[in-house]
């Protein structure tokens, strides 16, 4: 809203200008310098900044060409649900660690990284899905440089696997395809490559340019070949950083820990983070009190595309918020009060989450795509009627995605996937857990409870119907 006026245009093309250039945008929303610049120039004007934007930007000098060494690429595993995503991540990290090393015993911290048999380093993104890949985007974060698209052999190119490809190739983030469940009697890895092959997608066994790679993420087979093709393609991308400088990076995740208070997974990108380094990271800030690995070994530095638990931040940063390392405890709790007061009035403004009255508004200003969904419900015949509807209800306009269905009581895990990909829980005779319910609250998340079918598909109709724009 500031911008358009300062530009005097109309806030719906600056709006539709953020999305052309893939910004998803609400009218109140704070924009970073870069993205400010970039739509300006689009509009034919110049940005000069003045202070506030100075003031909670950390400014990260250039590197030099000669302190440029490569680094490990960082990889992001999609696909359809059930297709295996799940399944490779831990094939790959539990096949990597060998016994001894911290006992063997692995954490989900977010991500992790291993070495090939070549020798060669991969640093994996531990939450498949597009959602949080898309979610990290939406931040501004460019984390990922590698895609694997994951295929079952046994099915087929799925929605979701189409919507993978499609986020990827938005992104402009190169895929590597791997066809799963090879060890099936029933796969047909062919049918799956004539179906890639149908939507652009030609592997290179039949004359395309996706590497693909026939796999088991139960068996390993394939596995070894999978990360191979990974390292190609990292190589035709010639990733670099400069190790010999203060870290930045991005926080993968972050949590309160009972008894070590805020732990954060943090994705070194450039530079070395230390033990005893002054952390910014978002609104939060602290000095390194220690460092692992995701099977818990103590690391006192972490180098370029290395995934580390950190603790010693005063907060929980937000998944995609950039971190820098800062000369000073002061300069770094000035910059964090900062942008903590610049979140509050953000929340304030705009809603964190989208809720069913949310939608009309979001339509409005034309940032209103897809309405994800989390079912939940007493059997599963209601929760597969139930999601079946409420697919249906998907127009031209806006997509209905369940993201998740399940039966059983609205857990806590429901609700901070609803927080990660904006969704609505509908529950069908179920109620939320209490730890749910408090979580939904602090998140704003919106929970709504039925005990008749056609009442929750109305509602939704309503909400998707009831604002749409003639317009569009
Ligand atoms: P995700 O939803 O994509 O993360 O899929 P999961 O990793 O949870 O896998 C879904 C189901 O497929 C699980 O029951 C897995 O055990 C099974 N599965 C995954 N990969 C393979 C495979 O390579 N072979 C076989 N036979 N089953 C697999």
């Amino acid at each position: 809203n500031d911008l358009a006026s300062l530009m005097d245009v109309s806030v719906n093309d600056v709006i539709s200008t953020c999305m052309s250039l893939g910004m998803f945008v609400s009218i109140n929303q704070r924009l970073d310098a870069e993205s400010i610049t970039v739509i300006a120039d689009e509009f034919g004007y110049n940005v000069e900044f003045t202070s506030t934007d100075d003031e909670i930007e950390v400014e990260v000098e250039e590197d030099a060409e000669e302190d440029l060494k490569p680094r490990a690429p960082i990889v992001t595993i999609m696909g359809h649900v059930d297709h295996g995503k799940t399944s490779l991540l831990d094939y790959i990290r539990s096949s990597k660690v060998t016994a001894g090393e911290a006992g063997g015993i692995t954490q989900h911290i977010g991500a992790y990284d291993v070495t090939t048999e070549s020798g060669q380093k991969i640093a994996f993104l531990d939450t498949p899905g597009h959602e949080a890949f898309t979610a990290m985007r939406a931040r501004g974060a460019k984390v990922t440089d590698i895609v694997i698209i994951v295929v079952a052999a046994d099915d087929d190119v799925m929605p979701q696997t189409k919507e993978a490809i499609n986020h990827a190739q938005v992104a402009g983030v190169p895929i590597v395809i791997a066809i799963n469940k090879v060890d099936k009697p029933n796969a047909n890895p062919d049918k799956i490559k004539e179906a890639l092959s149908n939507i652009n997608i030609l592997v290179e066994d039949w004359g395309g340019k996706y590497q693909s790679q026939e796999i088991s993420a139960k068996t390993g087979q394939g596995v070894e070949e999978l990360l191979e093709k990974v390292l190609l393609e990292a190589e035709l991308l010639e990733l670099k950083a400069n190790p010999v400088k203060n870290a930045t990076g991005t926080v993968i995740e972050a949590s309160l820990d009972k008894g070590r208070g805020y732990v954060a997974t943090l994705l070194v990108q450039n530079g070395t983070m230390k033990v005893g380094d002054v952390i910014l990271a978002g609104a939060y800030y602290g000095r390194v009190k220690a460092m692992f690995d995701h099977i818990g070994s103590k690391m006192d530095k972490a180098g370029p595309s290395t995934p580390v638990l950190m603790l010693g931040l005063d907060g929980a940063p937000q998944a995609g918020d950039k971190f820098n390392v800062m000369e000073s405890d002061r300069e770094a709790r000035e910059i964090a009060t900062k942008r903590e007061q610049i979140l509050r009035e953000q929340s304030i403004r705009t809603k964190k989450h989208i809720t069913l009255d949310e939608i009309g508004r979001r339509l409005a200003i034309g940032s209103f795509k897809e309405l994800n969904v989390i079912v939940k419900g007493d059997v599963d015949g209601s929760v597969e009627a139930l999601s079946d509807s409420l697919l249906k209800l998907s127009t031209e306009e806006i997509q209905v995605n369940i993201i998740h269905k399940g039966v059983g009581q609205i857990s806590e895990s429901d609700v901070l996937l609803a927080s990660a990909s904006d969704a609505v829980i509908v529950g069908f005779q179920v109620r939320p857990s209490g730890s749910a319910r408090k979580i939904a609250d602090n998140e704003e998340i919106e929970i709504r409870l039925y005990s008749v079918i056609y009442d929750a598909i109305n509602d939704v109709r309503d909400a998707m119907e009831g604002m749409l724009d003639p317009e569009v």
